[in-house]
């Protein structure tokens, strides 16, 4: 299976950090993978007009829940892939517990993003005290069923919350474990294709043994997704 890597630029950036990083995209030979970058919403149609569409994508980081109406400030699937977007993440950790998002409010989310042409990136993950108290898979399948829109396709990325951001990356048996029980749930549900990510503090450092785990099918990136010399090598580690 094609790795996919997936660049989640959250709320930072600028035309002319996506200038540079296309153009370092572009230069670079990106073989046997799929890259795809989730800017803010105001530079999604400059990036999918700037983007080489067969070497790399382009994403958004959320959507409304709603198809249209009087929402301010919401932006619907259809707006997305009317700009270009062809990948949508729903369910982040941040949106989660900023945004108070539910499993049920991100499955209809994905569901609208599938309907709509594009792929949902469904995240899942535990908190720190979740894992303390040996958690972790129960809370992972519980947002895997609730949350996981079935269709053919979708994406689901595993994002332990206590290593986004912090430095801290899951060991690479935790990874195989967490993976492994998410395939197992995927495959009860019908889903035994589905592409399931790693994200977490991922780095150049790291991305190698991780994407080498088994299960592993690509990586969610925060970070490291914002320098193009911190990029390339994420993307490098792809064998
Ligand atoms: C993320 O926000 O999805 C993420 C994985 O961030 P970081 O790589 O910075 O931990």
């Amino acid at each position: 299976m094609k790795k996919l890597i997936v660049g989640n630029w959250k709320m930072n950036g600028s035309a002319a950090l996506l200038h540079d990083m296309i153009m370092g995209l572009v230069d670079f030979n990106v073989k046997n993978v799929d890259v795809v970058i989730c800017p803010p919403y105001p530079y999604i149609t400059m990036a999918a007009a700037m983007m080489c569409a067969d070497k790399i994508s382009v994403g958004a980081q959320d959507c409304s829940i709603h198809e249209s109406g009087a929402y301010t400030g919401e932006v619907s699937v259809e707006m997305l892939r009317d700009c270009g977007a062809k990948y949508v993440i729903v369910g982040h950790s941040e949106r989660r517990q900023y945004h108070n998002e539910t499993n049920e409010m991100v499955k209809q989310k994905a569901m609208l993003v599938f309907a709509s042409g594009m792929t949902p990136i469904i995240c899942v993950g535990e908190t720190q005290s979740e894992k303390e108290s040996g958690q972790t898979l129960s809370v992972i399948e519980k947002q895997v069923r609730e949350s996981v829109f079935v269709a053919p396709g979708v994406v689901v990325a595993y994002e332990p919350i206590w290593a986004i951001g912090t430095g801290l990356v899951a060991t690479v048996d935790d990874v195989k474990t967490v993976h492994a029980h998410i395939a197992t749930v995927l495959g009860s549900m019908g889903l035994s294709d589905t592409k399931i990510l790693y994200g977490g503090s991922v780095k150049g450092s790291n991305a190698s043994e991780i994407l080498e785990t088994e299960n592993v099918q690509g990586v969610l990136v925060g970070g490291a997704s914002l320098r193009i010399d911190d990029f390339v090598p994420i993307i490098d580690a792809v064998k």
